[in-house]
């Protein structure tokens, strides 16, 4: 079974060992419940680097008071099992105390990008992903680091916070994996009845379309508008947003001289599904 370690002296010593032979480090954080999305992420960090780093840890710190931490699908040993098949190197799986010990005070947040879109539905949800990727970085020193495009607003936090806080790592951008039909995988898309399963992909599909259409000019606005009520129409719950945004500063989109993304968050059933399309 993959090593594993659950504190930060073990992780350090371990990583300090393959650093000395000049080996080169990736590392892919993850809250587990781990499916193809998380191992694609294993494949591009392997193709950048000697030895991959995998974390496990359901961040306490990134989940609201109402929100689904307790709730939130667990399998440590299915998760080792695949990093294991994977040939990802090592897991770090800590516990809570070992991340947040009694006193820890300090908070990562970022200004301005972290307020919007997410930020502004789960307040608190990216000071708490921020604050714990920034420990991860410290505590592990990877060469790279490497995120999903699924959590689009997340991967330019992380970014950002890298480069305000002179972190020395390169973070790597994975492509969203998706079923056959489009939806993209998700740990949460576990919370999904079949009913809710088959509508599930009109969200990519209403993504995609308003990407192509604004990608040909169509206004940008109106094209959201579309897109909100055609999720709408399928039977999704509340939409908390269906925007066409600068694909670097997430401000609204610019018009055709810079590129856009196209991003949505919407309730189906107890599932929030998020998503987003390159224009
Ligand atoms: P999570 O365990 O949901 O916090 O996700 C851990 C990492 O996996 C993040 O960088 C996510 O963006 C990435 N990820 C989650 N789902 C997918 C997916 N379907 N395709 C690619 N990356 C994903």
């Amino acid at each position: 079974m993959i090593e594993t370690v659950k504190t930060i002296a073990e992780l350090r010593r371990r990583l300090g060992e393959w650093r000395a032979r000049n080996e080169t480090i990736a590392l892919v954080p993850t809250m587990g419940a781990l499916h193809e999305g998380h191992l694609s992420l294993v494949r591009v960090a392997k193709a950048k680097a000697g030895r991959i780093v995998a974390t496990l840890f359901v961040n306490p710190a990134q989940f609201g008071p109402n929100e689904d931490f307790a709730d939130y699908p667990r399998d440590t040993d299915g998760d080792a099992q695949k990093l294991e098949n994977e040939g990802c190197d090592l897991l770090f799986r800590p516990d809570a105390e070992e991340i947040y010990p009694p006193g820890h005070a300090t908070k990562v947040s970022v200004e301005g990008l972290g307020d919007i879109l997410e930020g502004e539905f789960r307040p608190g949800f990216f000071t708490g992903v921020a604050t714990v990727v920034t420990k991860l970085l410290m505590q592990a020193l990877p060469d790279f680091a490497v995120f999903g495009e699924k959590d689009y607003q997340q991967l330019l936090i992380i970014r950002r916070l890298t480069r305000d806080l002179d972190i020395p790592v390169v973070i790597e951008a994975a492509p969203t994996v998706r079923d056959d039909d489009g939806l993209a995988l998700a740990s949460r898309n576990a919370y999904l009845t079949s009913a809710e399963r088959e509508i599930a992909p009109v969200l990519f599909g209403t993504l995609s379309q308003v990407a192509e259409n604004v990608g040909r000019g169509v206004d940008a606005e109106e094209q959201a508008a579309w897109g909100l009520d055609q999720l709408e129409r399928a039977g999704f719950g509340k939409i908390d947003y269906f925007t066409v945004r600068d694909a670097e500063t997430l401000e609204p989109a610019a018009g055709a001289s810079r590129p856009a993304r196209v991003l949505a968050a919407a309730w189906l059933g107890k599932a929030r599904l998020i998503d987003n399309v390159a224009v």
